[in-house]
Protein backbone atom coordinates (compact mmCIF):
# COMPACT_ATOMS: atom_id res chain seq x y z
CA UNK A 1 0.00 0.00 0.00
CA UNK A 2 1.32 3.31 -0.92
CA UNK A 3 1.74 6.12 1.85
CA UNK A 4 -1.34 8.29 2.77
CA UNK A 5 -0.86 11.91 4.30
CA UNK A 6 -2.66 14.01 6.67
CA UNK A 7 -2.33 17.62 7.05
CA UNK A 8 -3.56 19.02 10.16
CA UNK A 9 -3.84 23.38 10.12
CA UNK A 10 -5.37 25.43 12.40
CA UNK A 11 -7.43 28.65 12.09
CA UNK A 12 -9.03 31.88 13.84
CA UNK A 13 -6.56 31.72 16.76
CA UNK A 14 -3.50 29.85 18.46
CA UNK A 15 -3.59 27.41 21.45
CA UNK A 16 -6.64 25.93 20.17
CA UNK A 17 -5.10 22.08 20.84
CA UNK A 18 -3.75 21.43 17.25
CA UNK A 19 -1.20 19.22 18.88
CA UNK A 20 -3.23 17.19 20.80
CA UNK A 21 -5.97 16.95 18.48
CA UNK A 22 -3.25 15.76 15.98
CA UNK A 23 -1.61 13.59 18.79
CA UNK A 24 -5.31 12.22 19.61
CA UNK A 25 -5.85 11.78 15.69
CA UNK A 26 -2.43 9.40 15.55
CA UNK A 27 -3.62 7.56 18.16
CA UNK A 28 -6.97 6.59 16.49
CA UNK A 29 -5.59 5.47 13.49
CA UNK A 30 -2.75 3.49 15.51
CA UNK A 31 -5.51 1.11 17.13
CA UNK A 32 -6.44 0.19 13.60
CA UNK A 33 -3.24 -1.03 13.34
CA UNK A 34 -1.55 1.57 10.83
CA UNK A 35 1.84 2.69 11.13
CA UNK A 36 1.21 6.19 11.37
CA UNK A 37 4.79 8.71 11.62
CA UNK A 38 4.35 12.71 13.43
CA UNK A 39 5.49 15.67 11.74
CA UNK A 40 5.35 18.84 13.25
CA UNK A 41 6.46 21.84 10.45
CA UNK A 42 6.86 25.33 12.57
CA UNK A 43 6.89 28.22 10.21
CA UNK A 44 9.21 30.42 12.45
CA UNK A 45 13.19 31.16 11.34
CA UNK A 46 14.97 29.90 14.57
CA UNK A 47 16.34 26.77 13.28
CA UNK A 48 15.42 24.94 15.99
CA UNK A 49 13.55 26.07 19.30
CA UNK A 50 16.48 25.32 21.61
CA UNK A 51 17.65 29.00 21.93
CA UNK A 52 14.20 30.24 22.47
CA UNK A 53 12.98 31.64 25.82
CA UNK A 54 10.54 29.46 27.40
CA UNK A 55 8.58 32.23 28.55
CA UNK A 56 7.71 32.73 24.50
CA UNK A 57 8.00 28.99 23.37
CA UNK A 58 7.91 26.62 26.22
CA UNK A 59 9.16 23.73 26.89
CA UNK A 60 12.19 22.23 24.48
CA UNK A 61 11.60 18.32 23.71
CA UNK A 62 14.56 16.46 23.03
CA UNK A 63 14.58 13.35 20.90
CA UNK A 64 16.56 10.06 21.47
CA UNK A 65 19.04 11.45 18.53
CA UNK A 66 19.27 14.61 20.01
CA UNK A 67 16.61 16.91 18.27
CA UNK A 68 15.74 19.92 20.12
CA UNK A 69 12.22 20.31 19.42
CA UNK A 70 8.70 21.82 19.40
CA UNK A 71 6.65 20.80 22.87
CA UNK A 72 4.17 18.96 20.05
CA UNK A 73 6.26 16.00 19.91
CA UNK A 74 6.22 15.93 23.29
CA UNK A 75 2.24 14.84 22.45
CA UNK A 76 2.97 12.85 20.22
CA UNK A 77 5.05 10.62 22.17
CA UNK A 78 2.36 10.51 25.42
CA UNK A 79 -0.49 9.45 22.61
CA UNK A 80 1.07 7.79 19.89
CA UNK A 81 4.16 4.75 18.94
CA UNK A 82 5.17 7.37 15.88
CA UNK A 83 8.76 7.30 15.78
CA UNK A 84 10.49 10.48 16.88
CA UNK A 85 13.57 11.94 15.60
CA UNK A 86 15.02 14.94 13.80
CA UNK A 87 12.88 13.92 10.94
CA UNK A 88 9.50 15.07 13.05
CA UNK A 89 9.96 18.21 13.17
CA UNK A 90 10.75 20.84 10.50
CA UNK A 91 11.02 24.88 10.61
CA UNK A 92 10.94 27.06 7.84
CA UNK A 93 14.53 28.42 9.40
CA UNK A 94 15.95 24.76 8.81
CA UNK A 95 14.52 24.80 5.27
CA UNK A 96 15.33 27.83 4.31
CA UNK A 97 18.87 27.29 6.08
CA UNK A 98 19.11 24.15 3.90
CA UNK A 99 18.17 25.80 0.46
CA UNK A 100 20.46 28.79 1.05
CA UNK A 101 23.52 26.16 1.76
CA UNK A 102 22.86 24.54 -1.53
CA UNK A 103 22.71 27.58 -3.26
CA UNK A 104 26.17 28.86 -1.76
CA UNK A 105 27.42 25.24 -2.75
CA UNK A 106 26.64 26.34 -6.58
CA UNK A 107 23.80 23.32 -6.31
CA UNK A 108 20.85 25.25 -8.09
CA UNK A 109 23.52 26.11 -11.27
CA UNK A 110 23.18 29.37 -11.71
CA UNK A 111 19.06 29.26 -11.53
CA UNK A 112 17.24 32.16 -9.66
CA UNK A 113 16.45 30.67 -5.83
CA UNK A 114 12.75 31.13 -5.09
CA UNK A 115 10.20 30.43 -2.74
CA UNK A 116 8.41 28.34 -5.58
CA UNK A 117 9.60 25.88 -6.25
CA UNK A 118 13.03 25.83 -3.89
CA UNK A 119 11.00 26.24 -0.64
CA UNK A 120 8.93 24.52 -1.26
CA UNK A 121 10.06 21.49 -2.65
CA UNK A 122 12.39 21.61 0.32
CA UNK A 123 8.95 21.37 2.67
CA UNK A 124 7.51 18.66 0.18
CA UNK A 125 11.14 16.68 0.62
CA UNK A 126 10.83 16.98 4.65
CA UNK A 127 7.75 15.48 4.78
CA UNK A 128 9.00 12.42 2.45
CA UNK A 129 12.04 12.11 4.43
CA UNK A 130 9.30 11.83 7.75
CA UNK A 131 8.32 9.12 6.02
CA UNK A 132 11.24 7.39 5.80
CA UNK A 133 12.11 6.91 9.50
CA UNK A 134 10.80 2.93 9.23
CA UNK A 135 9.76 0.88 6.88
CA UNK A 136 6.49 0.46 5.85
CA UNK A 137 4.72 3.73 6.53
CA UNK A 138 1.02 3.99 6.17
CA UNK A 139 -0.10 7.33 7.45
CA UNK A 140 2.46 10.68 7.34
CA UNK A 141 -0.03 13.11 9.71
CA UNK A 142 1.61 16.46 9.49
CA UNK A 143 1.20 19.45 11.70
CA UNK A 144 1.38 22.83 10.33
CA UNK A 145 2.65 25.53 13.42
CA UNK A 146 0.71 29.31 12.87
CA UNK A 147 -2.82 29.88 12.47
CA UNK A 148 -3.99 30.65 8.51
CA UNK A 149 -3.51 33.76 7.69
CA UNK A 150 0.14 34.39 9.25
CA UNK A 151 2.41 35.52 6.29
CA UNK A 152 5.25 32.88 8.05
CA UNK A 153 3.00 30.00 6.80
CA UNK A 154 2.06 30.76 3.10
CA UNK A 155 4.81 28.72 1.65
CA UNK A 156 4.06 25.49 3.66
CA UNK A 157 0.60 25.66 2.67
CA UNK A 158 1.33 26.50 -0.56
CA UNK A 159 3.92 22.88 -0.53
CA UNK A 160 0.86 21.13 0.84
CA UNK A 161 -1.33 22.24 -1.80
CA UNK A 162 0.94 20.66 -4.45
CA UNK A 163 1.68 17.61 -2.44
CA UNK A 164 -1.84 17.13 -2.63
CA UNK A 165 -1.65 18.03 -6.52
CA UNK A 166 0.67 15.29 -7.15
CA UNK A 167 -1.21 12.84 -4.74
CA UNK A 168 -4.74 13.60 -5.35
CA UNK A 169 -6.43 10.36 -4.13
CA UNK A 170 -3.08 10.15 -1.18
CA UNK A 171 -3.99 13.66 1.25
CA UNK A 172 -6.67 14.43 3.07
CA UNK A 173 -6.70 18.16 4.96
CA UNK A 174 -8.40 18.84 8.92
CA UNK A 175 -8.46 22.28 9.68
CA UNK A 176 -9.22 23.06 13.03
CA UNK A 177 -11.01 26.15 14.43
CA UNK A 178 -12.31 27.82 17.35
CA UNK A 179 -16.64 28.73 17.34
CA UNK A 180 -16.68 31.43 20.04
CA UNK A 181 -19.36 31.48 22.26
CA UNK A 182 -21.10 35.58 22.85
CA UNK A 183 -22.03 34.92 25.98
CA UNK A 184 -23.90 38.58 26.03
CA UNK A 185 -25.92 37.05 23.23
CA UNK A 186 -26.05 33.47 24.04
CA UNK A 187 -25.02 32.58 20.84
CA UNK A 188 -22.34 30.78 18.91
CA UNK A 189 -20.64 31.79 16.18
CA UNK A 190 -19.50 30.36 13.02
CA UNK A 191 -18.40 33.15 10.97
CA UNK A 192 -14.46 33.41 11.98
CA UNK A 193 -14.79 29.39 11.06
CA UNK A 194 -15.98 30.80 7.45
CA UNK A 195 -13.62 33.40 7.13
CA UNK A 196 -10.97 30.99 7.87
CA UNK A 197 -11.92 28.37 5.62
CA UNK A 198 -12.02 31.17 3.05
CA UNK A 199 -8.81 31.94 3.86
CA UNK A 200 -7.13 28.24 3.28
CA UNK A 201 -9.28 28.07 0.19
CA UNK A 202 -8.06 31.04 -1.61
CA UNK A 203 -4.63 29.03 -0.99
CA UNK A 204 -6.24 26.46 -3.13
CA UNK A 205 -6.61 23.87 0.09
CA UNK A 206 -10.43 22.73 0.31
CA UNK A 207 -10.50 21.04 4.08
CA UNK A 208 -12.38 17.55 4.38
CA UNK A 209 -12.73 17.59 7.73
CA UNK A 210 -13.46 20.20 10.16
CA UNK A 211 -12.99 19.97 14.00
CA UNK A 212 -14.46 22.77 16.00
CA UNK A 213 -12.80 23.54 19.19
CA UNK A 214 -15.75 24.83 21.26
CA UNK A 215 -16.65 25.09 24.65
CA UNK A 216 -20.37 23.21 24.17
CA UNK A 217 -21.68 21.02 22.60
CA UNK A 218 -23.05 22.02 18.99
CA UNK A 219 -26.36 21.81 17.93
CA UNK A 220 -26.96 19.89 14.61
CA UNK A 221 -28.03 22.99 12.83
CA UNK A 222 -24.75 24.55 13.68
CA UNK A 223 -23.00 21.76 12.63
CA UNK A 224 -25.14 21.77 9.38
CA UNK A 225 -24.24 25.16 8.81
CA UNK A 226 -20.40 24.64 9.12
CA UNK A 227 -20.99 21.91 6.62
CA UNK A 228 -23.05 23.62 3.63
CA UNK A 229 -20.88 27.23 4.42
CA UNK A 230 -17.39 25.13 4.52
CA UNK A 231 -18.49 22.59 1.50
CA UNK A 232 -17.42 19.60 4.31
CA UNK A 233 -19.37 17.03 4.43
CA UNK A 234 -21.86 16.79 7.63
CA UNK A 235 -20.23 13.67 9.55
CA UNK A 236 -17.02 15.70 8.54
CA UNK A 237 -17.91 18.15 11.06
CA UNK A 238 -16.08 16.96 14.20
CA UNK A 239 -16.65 19.07 17.85
CA UNK A 240 -13.77 19.60 20.31
CA UNK A 241 -15.81 20.52 23.30
CA UNK A 242 -13.15 21.94 26.24
CA UNK A 243 -12.61 18.48 27.97
CA UNK A 244 -14.20 17.74 31.91
CA UNK A 245 -11.28 16.23 33.59
CA UNK A 246 -8.25 15.37 31.84
CA UNK A 247 -6.71 16.12 27.81
CA UNK A 248 -6.63 12.07 27.66
CA UNK A 249 -10.54 11.89 27.21
CA UNK A 250 -9.94 13.67 23.81
CA UNK A 251 -9.51 10.48 21.41
CA UNK A 252 -12.60 9.26 23.32
CA UNK A 253 -14.58 12.27 22.05
CA UNK A 254 -13.39 11.64 18.59
CA UNK A 255 -13.59 8.34 18.14
CA UNK A 256 -17.28 8.62 19.48
CA UNK A 257 -18.06 10.90 16.36
CA UNK A 258 -16.80 8.36 13.89
CA UNK A 259 -13.47 10.61 12.66
CA UNK A 260 -10.94 7.66 12.23
CA UNK A 261 -13.56 5.47 10.39
CA UNK A 262 -14.18 8.84 8.50
CA UNK A 263 -10.62 9.58 7.35
CA UNK A 264 -9.99 5.90 6.59
CA UNK A 265 -13.10 5.85 4.13
CA UNK A 266 -11.87 9.04 2.34
CA UNK A 267 -8.31 7.46 1.93
CA UNK A 268 -9.99 4.72 0.53
CA UNK A 269 -7.92 2.54 3.91
CA UNK A 270 -9.31 -0.62 4.77
CA UNK A 271 -9.43 -0.85 8.92
CA UNK A 272 -6.83 -3.58 9.49
CA UNK A 273 -8.36 -4.65 13.12
CA UNK A 274 -11.13 -3.59 15.86
CA UNK A 275 -10.34 -0.67 17.46
CA UNK A 276 -9.74 -0.47 21.11
CA UNK A 277 -9.69 2.44 23.43
CA UNK A 278 -10.36 0.17 26.57
CA UNK A 279 -7.01 1.15 28.13
CA UNK A 280 -7.79 5.08 27.66
CA UNK A 281 -11.25 4.76 28.96
CA UNK A 282 -9.71 3.34 32.25
CA UNK A 283 -6.90 5.79 32.61
CA UNK A 284 -10.16 8.68 31.94
CA UNK A 285 -12.44 6.95 34.67
CA UNK A 286 -9.45 6.35 37.01
CA UNK A 287 -8.51 9.94 36.78
CA UNK A 288 -12.13 11.18 37.61
CA UNK A 289 -12.41 9.01 40.76
CA UNK A 290 -8.76 8.87 42.32
CA UNK A 291 -8.31 7.25 46.16
CA UNK A 292 -6.99 10.46 47.11
CA UNK A 293 -4.80 13.71 46.15
CA UNK A 294 -1.22 14.68 46.81
CA UNK A 295 -0.18 18.08 46.59
CA UNK A 296 3.44 18.62 44.83
CA UNK A 297 5.69 21.56 44.75
CA UNK A 298 6.98 22.42 41.48
CA UNK A 299 9.82 25.42 42.07
CA UNK A 300 11.04 26.55 38.67
CA UNK A 301 11.61 29.50 36.48
CA UNK A 302 9.60 29.87 34.08
CA UNK A 303 6.42 28.67 36.35
CA UNK A 304 4.28 31.79 34.68
CA UNK A 305 4.11 30.09 31.49
CA UNK A 306 1.80 27.20 31.41
CA UNK A 307 3.77 25.27 28.57
CA UNK A 308 7.39 25.38 30.28
CA UNK A 309 6.93 22.12 31.81
CA UNK A 310 4.47 20.53 29.83
CA UNK A 311 6.09 16.88 29.70
CA UNK A 312 7.51 17.35 33.38
CA UNK A 313 3.94 17.96 34.46
CA UNK A 314 2.27 15.25 32.04
CA UNK A 315 4.34 12.57 33.94
CA UNK A 316 3.63 13.74 37.29
CA UNK A 317 0.15 12.92 36.65
CA UNK A 318 1.19 9.77 34.96
CA UNK A 319 2.65 9.02 38.31
CA UNK A 320 -0.36 9.91 39.73
CA UNK A 321 -2.34 7.30 37.82
CA UNK A 322 0.00 4.77 38.47
CA UNK A 323 -1.05 5.04 42.25
CA UNK A 324 -4.58 6.08 41.50
CA UNK A 325 -3.76 9.49 43.22
CA UNK A 326 -4.67 13.09 41.75
CA UNK A 327 -2.13 15.44 42.15
CA UNK A 328 -2.23 18.88 42.67
CA UNK A 329 1.02 21.12 41.90
CA UNK A 330 1.35 24.03 43.02
CA UNK A 331 3.82 26.34 41.14
CA UNK A 332 6.58 28.55 43.22
CA UNK A 333 8.98 31.23 41.57
CA UNK A 334 12.30 29.77 42.32
CA UNK A 335 13.68 33.21 42.78
CA UNK A 336 10.96 34.47 45.04
CA UNK A 337 10.96 32.09 47.68
CA UNK A 338 12.69 33.74 50.13
CA UNK A 339 10.70 37.13 49.73
CA UNK A 340 8.59 38.56 53.11
CA UNK A 341 9.36 34.86 55.42
CA UNK A 342 11.42 32.24 55.14
CA UNK A 343 11.56 29.28 52.64
CA UNK A 344 9.70 26.96 55.44
CA UNK A 345 7.18 29.58 55.41
CA UNK A 346 6.82 29.97 51.67
CA UNK A 347 6.16 26.36 50.33
CA UNK A 348 5.54 24.48 53.57
CA UNK A 349 2.38 22.21 53.32
CA UNK A 350 3.44 20.16 49.71
CA UNK A 351 3.57 16.30 49.98
CA UNK A 352 7.18 16.28 47.70
CA UNK A 353 8.68 18.97 45.36
CA UNK A 354 10.21 18.98 42.25
CA UNK A 355 12.81 21.09 40.95
CA UNK A 356 12.82 20.51 37.40
CA UNK A 357 15.17 21.60 34.73
CA UNK A 358 17.03 25.23 33.76
CA UNK A 359 19.55 27.23 32.95
CA UNK A 360 21.24 30.37 34.74
CA UNK A 361 21.74 32.07 37.98
CA UNK A 362 18.05 33.08 38.53
CA UNK A 363 16.30 30.87 41.32
CA UNK A 364 19.37 28.92 41.61
CA UNK A 365 19.95 30.29 45.58
CA UNK A 366 16.21 29.28 46.32
CA UNK A 367 16.33 25.78 44.38
CA UNK A 368 19.29 25.03 46.91
CA UNK A 369 17.41 26.25 50.37
CA UNK A 370 14.72 24.27 48.98
CA UNK A 371 16.83 20.86 48.85
CA UNK A 372 17.66 21.69 52.12
CA UNK A 373 14.13 21.84 53.67
CA UNK A 374 13.44 18.29 52.03
CA UNK A 375 16.97 16.78 52.93
CA UNK A 376 16.35 17.98 56.66
CA UNK A 377 12.90 17.37 56.67
CA UNK A 378 12.71 14.10 54.79
CA UNK A 379 10.14 15.29 52.64
CA UNK A 380 10.20 13.73 49.02
CA UNK A 381 12.26 15.69 46.77
CA UNK A 382 12.90 15.36 42.99
CA UNK A 383 15.80 16.79 41.20
CA UNK A 384 15.44 16.92 37.38
CA UNK A 385 18.77 18.25 35.34
CA UNK A 386 19.27 21.35 37.27
CA UNK A 387 17.51 20.22 40.39
CA UNK A 388 20.10 17.50 40.72
CA UNK A 389 22.88 19.68 40.39
CA UNK A 390 21.00 21.59 43.25
CA UNK A 391 20.73 18.67 45.26
CA UNK A 392 24.63 17.72 44.50
CA UNK A 393 25.75 21.21 45.64
CA UNK A 394 23.19 21.94 48.55
CA UNK A 395 25.07 17.93 49.92
CA UNK A 396 28.63 19.57 49.13
CA UNK A 397 27.71 22.54 51.05
CA UNK A 398 26.06 21.30 53.84
CA UNK A 399 26.72 17.55 55.04
CA UNK A 400 30.44 17.32 53.06
CA UNK A 401 31.54 20.66 54.36
CA UNK A 402 32.43 22.40 51.61
CA UNK A 403 30.40 25.42 52.30
CA UNK A 404 31.86 27.38 49.28
CA UNK A 405 30.82 24.03 46.62
CA UNK A 406 28.75 25.43 43.97
CA UNK A 407 28.26 24.80 40.22
CA UNK A 408 30.59 27.12 37.70
CA UNK A 409 27.73 27.84 35.55
CA UNK A 410 26.75 30.53 38.81
CA UNK A 411 29.97 30.70 40.01
CA UNK A 412 32.47 29.87 37.51
CA UNK A 413 35.26 30.92 40.70
CA UNK A 414 34.05 28.47 43.11
CA UNK A 415 37.01 26.81 45.10
CA UNK A 416 34.72 23.80 45.01
CA UNK A 417 33.76 23.28 41.71
CA UNK A 418 31.06 20.33 42.83
CA UNK A 419 29.53 20.58 38.83
CA UNK A 420 31.44 22.10 35.72
CA UNK A 421 31.78 21.86 32.56
CA UNK A 422 33.94 18.23 31.16
CA UNK A 423 36.17 21.29 30.01
CA UNK A 424 36.94 22.58 33.40
CA UNK A 425 37.20 18.90 34.88
CA UNK A 426 39.65 18.20 32.00
CA UNK A 427 41.36 21.11 32.44
CA UNK A 428 40.67 22.40 28.91
CA UNK A 429 40.71 26.12 29.09
CA UNK A 430 38.27 28.37 27.27
CA UNK A 431 36.74 25.29 25.26
CA UNK A 432 33.18 26.40 25.94
CA UNK A 433 30.91 24.08 26.78
CA UNK A 434 28.73 22.15 23.77
CA UNK A 435 25.66 21.03 24.88
CA UNK A 436 25.37 17.15 25.94
CA UNK A 437 22.04 16.40 23.50
CA UNK A 438 19.55 13.02 23.39
CA UNK A 439 19.82 9.59 24.98
CA UNK A 440 22.98 8.35 26.62
CA UNK A 441 23.36 4.31 28.60
CA UNK A 442 23.12 4.76 32.07
CA UNK A 443 24.30 1.78 34.29
CA UNK A 444 22.17 1.68 37.87
CA UNK A 445 24.25 0.68 40.80
CA UNK A 446 22.29 -2.57 42.09
CA UNK A 447 21.13 -2.14 45.38
CA UNK A 448 19.99 1.08 44.78
CA UNK A 449 16.96 3.22 45.03
CA UNK A 450 17.10 4.05 41.21
CA UNK A 451 17.78 0.53 40.46
CA UNK A 452 14.88 -0.45 42.34
CA UNK A 453 13.10 1.99 41.14
CA UNK A 454 13.32 1.10 37.43
CA UNK A 455 13.96 -2.75 38.25
CA UNK A 456 16.49 -2.95 35.80
CA UNK A 457 20.46 -2.10 35.97
CA UNK A 458 20.94 -0.59 32.05
CA UNK A 459 18.32 2.30 31.62
CA UNK A 460 18.44 4.79 28.33
CA UNK A 461 17.73 8.64 29.09
CA UNK A 462 17.49 11.66 27.28
CA UNK A 463 19.78 14.56 27.89
CA UNK A 464 19.77 18.71 27.34
CA UNK A 465 22.62 19.92 29.21
CA UNK A 466 26.20 21.67 29.54
CA UNK A 467 27.22 21.35 33.21
CA UNK A 468 28.11 17.50 34.76
CA UNK A 469 28.94 16.46 38.07
CA UNK A 470 32.56 16.78 39.07
CA UNK A 471 33.96 13.41 39.29
CA UNK A 472 36.73 14.95 41.27
CA UNK A 473 34.52 15.13 44.52
CA UNK A 474 33.17 11.24 43.84
CA UNK A 475 34.60 10.11 46.88
CA UNK A 476 34.21 12.64 49.09
CA UNK A 477 30.76 13.18 48.27
CA UNK A 478 30.07 9.46 48.44
CA UNK A 479 31.71 9.13 51.73
CA UNK A 480 29.65 11.70 53.02
CA UNK A 481 26.33 9.76 52.28
CA UNK A 482 25.60 10.73 48.26
CA UNK A 483 24.61 7.31 46.89
CA UNK A 484 25.94 8.16 42.89
CA UNK A 485 23.95 5.32 41.32
CA UNK A 486 23.57 5.70 37.83
CA UNK A 487 26.92 6.39 35.70
CA UNK A 488 27.01 6.65 32.02
CA UNK A 489 30.08 3.83 31.92
CA UNK A 490 31.03 5.20 28.23
CA UNK A 491 31.55 8.34 29.70
CA UNK A 492 32.13 7.96 32.77
CA UNK A 493 29.62 10.48 33.91
CA UNK A 494 27.66 10.60 36.89
CA UNK A 495 24.02 10.53 36.18
CA UNK A 496 21.96 9.89 39.55
CA UNK A 497 22.58 11.10 42.91
CA UNK A 498 20.48 9.36 45.87
CA UNK A 499 20.76 10.67 49.92
CA UNK A 500 21.22 7.71 51.78
CA UNK A 501 18.58 7.32 54.28
CA UNK A 502 16.46 10.07 53.56
CA UNK A 503 12.91 8.32 52.17
CA UNK A 504 13.23 9.80 48.41
CA UNK A 505 15.24 11.94 47.52
CA UNK A 506 16.87 11.54 44.52
CA UNK A 507 18.43 13.40 41.21
CA UNK A 508 18.81 13.00 37.74
CA UNK A 509 21.39 14.78 35.15
CA UNK A 510 18.91 13.50 32.65
CA UNK A 511 14.98 14.34 31.72
CA UNK A 512 12.63 11.24 32.37
CA UNK A 513 10.01 13.21 31.56
CA UNK A 514 10.26 12.91 27.72
CA UNK A 515 9.56 8.96 27.89
CA UNK A 516 6.77 8.90 30.19
CA UNK A 517 3.22 8.24 28.85
CA UNK A 518 -0.19 7.67 30.94
CA UNK A 519 -0.90 4.34 29.34
CA UNK A 520 3.07 3.61 30.71
CA UNK A 521 3.94 5.98 33.36
CA UNK A 522 7.78 6.26 34.13
CA UNK A 523 9.07 4.52 36.55
CA UNK A 524 10.47 7.34 38.55
CA UNK A 525 7.25 9.31 38.80
CA UNK A 526 5.52 6.49 39.81
CA UNK A 527 7.69 5.95 42.38
CA UNK A 528 8.11 9.59 43.47
CA UNK A 529 4.05 9.87 43.46
CA UNK A 530 3.90 6.98 45.91
CA UNK A 531 6.71 8.65 47.95
CA UNK A 532 4.45 11.43 48.21
CA UNK A 533 1.20 9.33 49.27
CA UNK A 534 3.60 7.83 51.99
CA UNK A 535 4.69 11.30 53.23
CA UNK A 536 0.31 12.44 53.77
CA UNK A 537 -0.27 9.40 54.97
CA UNK A 538 2.57 9.95 57.99
N1 LIG B 1 21.91 24.54 33.20
C1 LIG B 1 22.27 23.19 33.49
C2 LIG B 1 23.28 22.65 32.51
O1 LIG B 1 23.42 23.17 31.43
C3 LIG B 1 21.05 22.30 33.55
C4 LIG B 1 20.34 22.19 32.24
C5 LIG B 1 18.97 21.61 32.39
O2 LIG B 1 18.42 21.58 33.49
N2 LIG B 1 18.37 21.18 31.31
O3 LIG B 1 23.93 21.68 32.80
Amino acid sequence: MSTKYLFVTGGVCSSLGKGLASASIGLLLEKHNLKVSMLKIDPYLNVDPGTMNPFQHGEVYVTDDGAETDLDLGHYFRYTNSPLSRASNATSGQIYNAVISRERKGDYLGQTVQVIPHITDEIKRRILACAKQVEGTDIVLVEVGGTVGDIESLAILEAIRQFRQERPNACLNIHLTYIPLIRAAGEVKTKPTQHSVQGLRAIGIIPDIIICRCEQSLAQDLKDKISLFCSVPKNGVIEAVDVQQTIYELPLHFQAQGIDTLILEKLDLKPKQKTSLHEWETICKQIAQPKGTVTMGLIGKYVKHQDAYKSVIEAIHHGGIANGYKVEIRQFEADRLMEGGSIEENIQGCDGYLIPGGFGERGWMGKIAAAKYCRVNNIPYFGICLGMQALVTEYARNVASLPEANSTEVDPGTPDPVICLISEQEGIENLGGTMRLGAYPCRLTSGSKAAKIYDSEEISERHRHRYEFNNRYKAQLEEAGLLLSGICAERSLVEIAEVAGHPWMIGVQYHPEFQSKPTAPHPLFASFVKAMVEYQKK
